[in-house]
């Protein structure tokens, strides 16, 4: 079972209606690694009688691990709206760090990271992390997304380390018909790259693999196929 642990909510930006920075001081040291997330259990008891608890990936770097930063995108759903209304001082109950959308060893290799929608936040929470930098001056970070989704491109390139080159692409909202075709017509774009990570909706960075790019490494944040909600 899950250790649970704490973390207090220290500094709150909401960056517009939807969209909220938020840092976090765990109680203890989190030793996390770039590209893993945290699951946060709101407390709220869901209609199937389950704990509304949801992922969220830590985008700072790992080179400080006792204050880390989130961004979340408010939904329709519970987790999100919740942590959409936390107030500094709040305790935030989690389990984690978990996941395995992790760096590789220190080769230097020609790296794509291509990420939809909010999964932007694995993306930098991977490049960030120091065993991501001898990929840094080889690596090109591509995040097809909606215009004014969620982060603006000052905020990626501000949390972007110096050396990754940042191409953002409009993609069709999720669930539009066209969505999938525009993401397969710009990533088919992509090539000469030795290794390949993709996050976020899982309908697109799915068909992305298995059409494209086969040994990429996939962080799903939705449209899982292979998981219920919880
Ligand atoms: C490993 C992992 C890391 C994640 N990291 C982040 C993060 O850093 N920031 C963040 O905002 N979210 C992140 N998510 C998504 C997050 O866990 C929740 O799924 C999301 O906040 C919705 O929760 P909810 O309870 O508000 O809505 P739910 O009731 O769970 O979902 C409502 C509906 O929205 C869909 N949905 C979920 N996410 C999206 C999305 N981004 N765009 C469109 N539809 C979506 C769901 O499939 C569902 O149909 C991550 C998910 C995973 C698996």
């Amino acid at each position: 079972m899950a250790v649970q642990k704490e973390a207090r909510v220290a500094h709150l930006v909401d960056l517009s209606g939807t969209t909220r920075i938020l840092e976090l001081e765990p109680a203890e040291p989190l030793d996390f690694v770039g590209g893993q997330y945290l699951i946060v259990n709101s407390g709220i008891v869901l209609p199937d009688g389950k704990l509304a608890k949801r992922a969220y990936t830590i985008l700072s770097s790992d080179a400080r691990q006792e204050r880390v930063v989130m961004a979340v995108r408010r939904l329709d759903g519970p987790g999100s709206a919740w942590m959409c209304t936390r107030t500094v001082g709040d305790q935030l109950p989690f389990s984690g760090p978990w996941g395995k959308f992790l760096a590789d060893d220190a080769t230097p290799r020609r790296t794509l990271v291509l990420a939809t929608d909010t999964g932007i936040t694995a993306a930098l929470g991977l490049i960030a992390g120091r065993a991501f930098e001898p990929q840094r001056a080889h690596a090109t970070l591509v995040w097809l997304v909606e215009d004014g989704y969620f982060l603006s491109d000052a905020f990626v390139g501000a949390a972007l380390c110096s050396g990754v080159t940042y191409r953002r692409h409009p993609l069709p909202r999720v669930g539009h018909p066209e969505r999938l075709g525009e993401a397969q017509r710009i990533a088919g774009s992509l090539g000469g790259f030795d290794r390949v990570f993709l996050a976020g909706d899982g309908a697109v960075v799915h068909p992305l693999r298995e059409q494209l790019f086969p040994a990429a490494r996939v962080e799903c944040y939705f449209n899982n196929p292979g998981k219920k909600s919880a």
